[in-house]
């Protein structure tokens, strides 16, 4: 590991003792963690990128959760719409 080493988000900016370094993520925050786990891929970020793909994950979920009432309230008007041609029969 060398400085000025991207992994991930992060560049290496100071290497610690007991196998740690110091990493400065894009997102601009400082985070430490050990060298194994950025080699690895293990440590990506400071957080921010686990925290962006939670929020992207409740995001997709509110859309999905919302396409699912609009397909509804349309089975409801259509089964309402069938409902009324039935009794002008
Ligand atoms: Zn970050």
């Amino acid at each position: 590991m060398n400085l000025g080493a991207e992994y991930g988000r992060g560049v290496v900016i100071d290497l610690l003792p007991e196998s740690r370094c110091r990493m400065r993520c894009v997102c601009g925050s400082l985070y430490e963690a050990r060298r194994d786990n950025v080699v690895a891929g293990r440590t990506r970020s400071c957080g921010c990128l686990a925290r962006e793909q939670a929020i992207a994950r409740a995001e997709a979920t509110a859309v999905r959760r919302e396409h699912n009432r609009a397909m509804k309230a349309q089975a409801d008007i259509e089964a309402a719409i069938a409902m009324k041609d039935q009794c002008q029969l």
